[in-house]
């Protein structure tokens, strides 16, 4: 109850709920009570989470934040919910995102922005009277969240495409998110909220139920308030799946065990290559305070170089909207969602896409069928995709060398204003929010945001962790020293 009164007094302003469920929220809740009342405790027993829209739950709303899935209700339930809702937790709804997960803002979605609950301070350096991250800017009051100081007015993205997930668990309107990754949704925005993100190794969750933008890329992973939670929340939503083929049969660790481990000997590798031109002196001076952290504790710090990591941007933006390209050929109108009537099935066909897809997506769908077009497909589509091995191989390198855990800045800025007119003008300012992220993708591995310190506006701002496949537990065992 305290959560959906949350939801009530700010969802108004920060956009972060598109759909909220609180019939199912409370049936959930009983159900959970019941439960708990004959001794049984899932290990999300009564825990109320918020779902990104690109999630299907069953005779919920799951749109994708896109008008062309107008009033689409699926009649199944995704693996990685279904897995949460087998441990207990309850739904309160599904959370803003991108359109079909496109965009590093959350400004492509069909239901508009997300803002972000932070705001830069005005006189103040910074606006973290408490020790915790995320609270800075808001006091928690009886369901309500009022802002705390005097702050300025404009209004910031939450970063994107999981935008919603970012800014509901910064602003307490859930204890917990799903969101998904396929060039750094999870941990952009993580950054810029001040919360935790990881994407897990790809494989690792089930991408079943999922609407699909790039496949071979998008993975799925929770965004938390501290790195304990994320491990928690991690463990209940990763599996094997049967009806998702590239998820992979390996024991799901408790991750939550590795918290508290020690990073003494451990060898933490900074990436020469991300130092990238232009980056601002807070971002330096940021990365510089983790590996300081890092070596306080014991770790040993090697000088790496990730040789091909200028390519990995561009071949993502090769592969990304080459494989969106053909996954959103289903939405024809027939089957889901948004029917404009034609003359003709074709002239159906058109309409409905003119209409139901958003500038960005149609972007997307036109670079990825040029690049996959007769002709073309060798000069671009192939030649991405070599490139995307040796960024692979890049990091095996690294990791054969004895290297356990990368560490980088997760974004190269602190979040910017909503309508940042540079990035309207300009799409490619946008896909440059990606630097750092994107390459974890192209890798298949896994990825943590941590939060890190603030900028000075008093913003947010994340470091990344990298590890090998299907070592989350180093990750959360290293941003836990870090956080
Ligand atoms: N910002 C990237 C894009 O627009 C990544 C999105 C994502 O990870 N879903 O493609």
């Amino acid at each position: 109850e305290s959560y959906l009164a949350a939801i009530h007094a700010a969802n108004d302003t920060l956009n972060a709920y598109v759909t909220v469920t609180p019939d199912r929220a409370r049936e959930m809740a009983k159900a959970s009570d019941a439960r708990l009342a004959r001794g049984e405790s899932g290990a999300l027993e009564g825990i109320p989470l918020g779902i990104k829209d690109l999630f299907a739950t069953e005779g919920v709303h799951t749109q994708a934040c896109s008008h062309i899935l107008d009033g689409f209700k699926p009649r199944y339930e995704s693996t990685v919910t279904a897995n949460l809702w087998a441990d207990g937790a309850v739904m309160l709804g599904k959370l803003n995102m991108d359109e079909f997960a496109m965009g590093s803002s959350n400004e492509s979605s069909y239901y508009g922005p997300v803002v972000n609950p932070w705001r830069r301070s005005r006189e103040e350096p910074s606006l973290m009277p408490s020790t915790h991250m995320g609270e800075g800017g808001f006091v928690h009051s009886g369901g309500g969240v009022t802002q705390a100081r005097t702050l300025d007015n404009m209004r910031l993205v939450p970063g994107g495409s999981s935008g919603g997930s970012a800014a509901a668990v910064s602003a307490f309107l859930c204890a917990g998110a799903t969101a998904t990754d396929t060039g750094g949704s999870i941990r952009q925005p993580a950054a810029f909220t001040g919360t935790v993100g990881i994407k897990p190794t790809y494989g690792r969750v089930s991408r079943w139920g999922i609407v699909a933008f790039a496949s071979s890329l998008d993975q799925a992973g929770p965004i938390a308030r501290d790195v304990r939670d994320a491990a928690i929340l991690l463990k209940s939503m990763a599996s094997v799946d049967d009806k998702d083929t590239t998820s992979v049969d390996r024991p799901v660790p408790d991750y939550e065990a590795a918290l508290g481990r020690s990073v003494k000997g451990m060898k933490v590798g900074i990436p020469r290559e991300y130092r990238v031109e232009g980056m601002p002196e807070e971002i330096e001076a940021l990365w510089q305070k983790g590996i300081a952290w890092l070596k306080d504790a014991g770790a040993e710090i090697v000088d790496i170089s990730l040789p091909h990591t200028k390519y990995a941007l561009p071949a993502y933006y090769i592969v990304a909207p080459a494989e969106a390209s053909s996954n959103l050929a289903r939405y024809d109108g027939v089957r889901y969602g948004l029917r404009v009537p034609g003359r003709d099935i074709v002239e159906m066909y058109e309409k409905s896409r003119a209409e139901g897809f958003g500038r960005e997506v149609k972007r997307r769908i036109m670079i990825g069928t040029y690049v996959l077009s007769a002709g073309y497909y060798d000069a671009y589509y192939l030649q991405a995709q070599k490139v995307r091995t040796l960024i692979k191989r890049d990091f095996e390198n690294v990791f054969d060398s004895g290297v356990d855990v990368i560490l980088t800045p997760a974004t190269p800025s602190a979040a910017f204003g909503i309508a940042d007119e540079d990035m309207a003008a300009d799409p490619v300012k946008m896909y440059l929010n990606d630097i750092f992220t994107v390459t974890v993708n192209m890798a298949g591995l896994p990825g943590i945001a941590v939060p890190a310190g603030l900028d000075g506006h008093g913003l947010p701002l994340g470091l990344q962790l990298i590890g090998r496949p299907f070592d989350e537990e180093t990750l959360f065992q290293t941003a836990h020293v870090i956080e």
